[in-house]
This record gives C-alpha cells, sequence and structure tokens, in this order.
C-alpha cells in the first residue's frame, strides 16, 4: 500500500546567499527523505520557498538603499538555481510573496480569530525616538534575561534558542542607530497559545520516536508555559491584515511563515490541475515531516500544531527531525564574519555528490558537528574515491574490455559471493530502515560498508589475474561485482543522485532509478554496458590552503552582503 508523505522544509530568508548550515541542517536530510520514499512508490510532496518578509529583509534592504522586493528576487533566483546544482528535488519551491499565501494567511487568521484564539489588545512597541519609527522584534537588540548573551534579538536569543518578546531584553536599544527605544501603545493582534498547553501536551505523548534532543526541548518550552504572542507589527512590508484600521500594520512572518506548508500545497495542487489535490497530503493516514534546524524547533513543535489545532482539520506534524549546527572549522558558523561556506561558491569549483556525501556521513543529527576542507579532501579522496568510485570504475572498465562490453555469464556462485550478494539485499533493508526513521548519518555508512565489502571481494578474487587462467571464474566474480554495483546504485540514490544515475546508465539499465524503485535491479548476463567514465574525481591537497584562505576573509563581496 502507497504511503502518502508530506515533506515540508524551512523557508530560507531570501536576504542572502545559501551556505553549508542550511545544507546540512534542513535540504539535504529532507531530499534524502524525498528521493527515498518516491523510490519506495510513496507519494511525496516536498515543499517550501523563499522567505521574502522577514525584517532580515526589510533590514538588507535599507542598508543597500533598495526595495525588499529587489533583494527578494535577487536571492529566490540564486536559491533556485543552488537546488537545481545540488539536486534537492522540490516538488514546488514558492516564495511567501504570492496572492495564494496571503489569501491562505488572512484565511487561517480569521478562522482563529472566530474562534477565540486570536484576540486584539494595545500594547507598548518598541518606538525609536531617533528614527522615528516603531521598531519590529528584530530591530532590537539587547542582553538575554535567560542566557546573558549580549545580542539577543527582539524575538529570539540566538544563544540559548529561547523565543522573546522586545520587553524582555535587558539593556534594549535600536539596532539601526543605537538609541534606547522607548514604549509607545499600538494596537495588535495575539495568538491566544495559552488556550493550547494542554492540547500540546496531550498530543506530544506519544511523540515518544522523535529525536531526543527535539522532544526534551519541546517539552521543556511546555514547561515553562506558553505565552500569547503578538501576531501583528507596525511595519509596511508582508501581508496585510484583514481588518479595517489595520493599514499600517501586517501579519508578522512568524506565523506566516509556517501557513506557507499549507499555501505552498495548494499552489501546487493548483498547478497541477486539481485544486483539491493537497488534501490527500493533509488529512487523513498521510504523515507530515518537518525539515528544520533547531533554531526552529518551537516554531515547528509547538506554535505551528497550536495553530493547526486551532483552525481544525489537517494534520498535525508527524515528526520534526530538526538537525543541530554544522560548525566551520571547529567555529561557528556567522555569516556577518564571512566564517561561512557558501553553496554559489562551492558549486563553481566542485561537484555536488562529494558535498552531499560528506554531510550526510557527518550530519549533525544528534549533535552539532564540524566541516573542515581537511575533513572534506579526506572523505572525498579516501572514501568517495578510494573506496566507492574506484570500485564501480575499475569492475566497469574490465568487464567492457573483457567481457565485448556486456556483462559475463556466471557460473557457480561460490558461497563467498553468495554471501556479499546477500549482503546486498540485507544492506538495501538496512538503509530502508534507517532513512525511513530518519537516521540519515547510519544510513549512509551502512551503504559504504557494503562497498567495502565488495572491495575485500574482489582483492580476493582478483578477476583481472584470473582472466589469464580461468576465464569462467573471472566472469563468474566479476558479474558478482557488477550485481552489487547495481544494488549500490539504488541504495546510494537519496544520498548521491549524480553519481547513482550515471552508474545506472554505465551498468546499461534503461529508463530511471526511480522507475525501477527501492529494490536491487537485477542485471542480466548479455546486459549491454556502456563506456564507464569515473564517477567521482580526486583532488588535489592544495585545495585545503585555498579554500581555508577565503574563510573569513576581509572585505570579500560576501560578508558585505551582510549585517
Ligand atoms: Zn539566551
Ligand atoms: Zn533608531
Amino acid at each position: 500500500m502507497a504511503e502518502t508523505i508530506f515533506i515540508g522544509v524551512a523557508w530560507p530568508y531570501a536576504n542572502g546567499p545559501l551556505h553549508l548550515g542550511h545544507i546540512a541542517g534542513a535540504y539535504l536530510p529532507a531530499d534524502i527523505f524525498a528521493r527515498y520514499h518516491r523510490l519506495k512508490g510513496n507519494k511525496v510532496l516536498m515543499v517550501s520557498g523563499s522567505d521574502q518578509h522577514g525584517t532580515p529583509i526589510t533590514l538588507r534592504a535599507e542598508q543597500e538603499n533598495t526595495s525588499p522586493q529587489e533583494i527578494v528576487s535577487r536571492y529566490h533566483r540564486e536559491f533556485l538555481d543552488c537546488w537545481q546544482k545540488m539536486g534537492i528535488s522540490w516538488d514546488l519551491f514558492t516564495t511567501t510573496g504570492t496572492e495564494n499565501h496571503a489569501r491562505t494567511t488572512q484565511d487561517i487568521f480569521l478562522k482563529l480569530l472566530n474562534e477565540g484564539y486570536i484576540y486584539k489588545n494595545a500594547v507598548p512597541q518598541a518606538y525609536c525616538p531617533q528614527c522615528q519609527r516603531f521598531l519590529p522584534d528584530r530591530y532590537v537588540e539587547g542582553t538575554c534575561p535567560y542566557c546573558q548573551f549580549p545580542q539577543a534579538r527582539g524575538d529570539q536569543c540566538d544563544e540559548c534558542g529561547r523565543t522573546m518578546n522586545p520587553g524582555d531584553l535587558l539593556d534594549l536599544r535600536c539596532r539601526i542607530c543605537g538609541t534606547e527605544p522607548r514604549f509607545e501603545v499600538s494596537e495588535h493582534f495575539f495568538l491566544r497559545l495559552s488556550a493550547f498547553e494542554d492540547k500540546l501536551k496531550s498530543w506530544l505523548k506519544d511523540k515518544t520516536y522523535w529525536r531526543q534532543n527535539v522532544l526534551n526541548f519541546t517539552l521543556g518550552f511546555l514547561e515553562g508555559g506558553l505565552k500569547d504572542r503578538a501576531i501583528t507589527r507596525d511595519i509596511d512590508w508582508g501581508v496585510t491584515v484583514p481588518q479595517l484600521g489595520f493599514n499600517n500594520k501586517r501579519i508578522y512572518v512568524w506565523f506566516e511563515a509556517v501557513i506557507g506548508y499549507f499555501s505552498a500545497s495548494k499552489e501546487w495542487a493548483k498547478a497541477h490541475g486539481d485544486a483539491d489535490g493537497w488534501q490527500q497530503f493533509w488529512t487523513g493516514d498521510a504523515r507530515s515531516y518537518y525539515f528544520i534546524g533547531k533554531d526552529n524547533i518551537p516554531f515547528h513543535t509547538l506554535i505551528w500544531p497550536a495553530m493547526l489545532i486551532g483552525y481544525g482539520g489537517l494534520n498535525l506534524p508527524y515528526d520534526v527531525p530538526a538537525n543541530e549546527f554544522l560548525t566551520i572549522e571547529g567555529k561557528k558558523l556567522s555569516t556577518s564574519r564571512n566564517w561561512a561556506v557558501w553553496v554559489p561558491d562551492y558549486l563553481e569549483r566542485y561537484d555536488p555528490d562529494p558535498l552531499r556525501y560528506l554531510l550526510s556521513i557527518n550530519m549533525p543529527e544528534t549533535g552539532d558537528t564540524d566541516f573542515s576542507w581537511r575533513e572534506f579532501l579526506r572523505r572525498n579522496n579516501d572514501e568517495l574515491v578510494a573506496t566507492y568510485g574506484n570500485l564501480a570504475h575499475r569492475v566497469l572498465t574490465f568487464a567492457y574490455r573483457n567481457f565485448d562490453g556486456m556483462v559475463p555469464s556466471p557460473d557457480n556462485i561460490d558461497s563467498q559471493g553468495r554471501k556479499l550478494l546477500a549482503k546486498a539485499q540485507e544492506t538495501l533493508n538496512d538503509v530502508d530502515r534507517l532513512i525511513n526513521g530518519c537516521h540519515f548519518k547510519e544510513g549512509m555508512k551502512a551503504a559504504m560498508f557494503l562497498a567495502q565489502e565488495a572491495n575485500r571481494y574482489l582483492d580476493d578474487k582478483a578477476p583481472w589475474k584470473a582472466i589469464k587462467q580461468d576465464k569462467q571464474a573471472s566472469a563468474t566474480s566479476t558479474f558478482v561485482a557488477l550485481s552489487v554495483l547495481a544494488a549500490l546504485k539504488t541504495v546510494l540514490y537519496p544520498f548521491l543522485p549524480f553519481s547513482s544515475e550515471k552508474l545506472h546508465k554505465f551498468l546499461g539499465f534503461d529508463g530511471s532509478i526511480e522507475a525501477n524503485g527501492w529494490q536491487v535491479q537485477s542485471i542480466a548476463a548479455g546486459q549491454k554496458l556502456r563506456m564507464p567514465e569515473p564517477l567521482f574525481r580526486k583532488l588535489d591537497d592544495s585545495i585545503v590552503d585555498e579554500e581555508t584562505r577565503r574563510l573569513g576573509a576581509g572585505g570579500s563581496s560576501e560578508s558585505k552582503r551582510y549585517l
């Protein structure tokens, strides 16, 4: 029975280029998961889009003396290019700037208002006397009252992860001019989060299968009590408030961006000629997964579920496999200090699969992990090239040259060969279970272990030596090795789609890997092989110094792109 899987992935702010932290944190695991489920024959909808309404974007536009739309369009185009080159296989990657998104947001707003989950209140808002304007949360900076981090923002502390209101901060200051803001009364709408505490607690009861860090963070947060949160702000960039007297205010981004999962599903359905087609992914047995970084946990495990409970009739998250952070060369990634590896830069110089490999086998699933160029070089040369790429290349080249470009006929596969073939099937089953449970790092390791086993088998059998005395023995071990490659191209496809597609073609298979499904595709004697090329290229030691020099380099165009 085919399953129905909805995959929502964090909406990147369209105010700067993507970096490796984005890929490791959310986009790569989501893509592995989506590709795997498509191979399984399940119905998959994977959506996200550019978040174009946040204050990071208006701050940026003010800095560059341009319009928010200009900033958003620039980075949205760049995102689309990166996804295509990295192989992130969206069903739809849209933006929060669509008419459809505004309508969907306003519909949810009005329903929650009618149900009494949204209410109006006059509240003091930070106002900068120097800039003569109200300051949205992110325009306010101060010391975190929980962990004393001196640069906490008005909406969240990046150090301890707590969400907050600007008034909670100590030593308040305006982020534009540094002046201490005063508070002036302004009328706003609030989401009555406090009304959902009990419902969220009982919904979370059976989420024992969640990652421990995600569950603990969520329960701890809930234990502290949920505070009602303002969902409108005194800004002019965003979704308009569908109420009279609110012309100068907009729906605030944290409330509206998560609705993007739902509005994007509607947009996708409409584009596919079935306006109600989204329902299969949001109701009944469909399971919804949200791939995000850990800084986004409360928005996806508490606030979005509360909004869904209030709205009614839509599925709540089944799992939120949030990842921890990726550090760069042992230091916390910092866009402002240019301590980051930018995806467009990476793709100018290297292929996508080596990065997908490293970030899979070193994925920050249960704790932070580190990226270093030394490690990238080592993983590429000693593992990807030496273990997998060389295995594929030497077997394919040998078979192509010595057996008339065809898969040779085996005869009496011995116990060692049968054991390896059984291991291939077992690996497929193991990786199946691991990806299904969102254990991507372990899945990648299991797949690579099969490649190691195949190398050991080949070292023992040495078909290139055997061919001189016993051509049939050489044919048999070559057949076994080609069969293992046929398993590897499927098992590795969710992780390394580009090299898997190549291997699929070199092995002489027609059609797509996806059409064959999640199974070891059997290879037939006499099947015509295609002239192979190397799957990966060995990298020179010199890249480590070159790339490390780029890190944190002042005055680069990248660092200027940021605050
Ligand atoms: Zn803090
Ligand atoms: Zn100011």
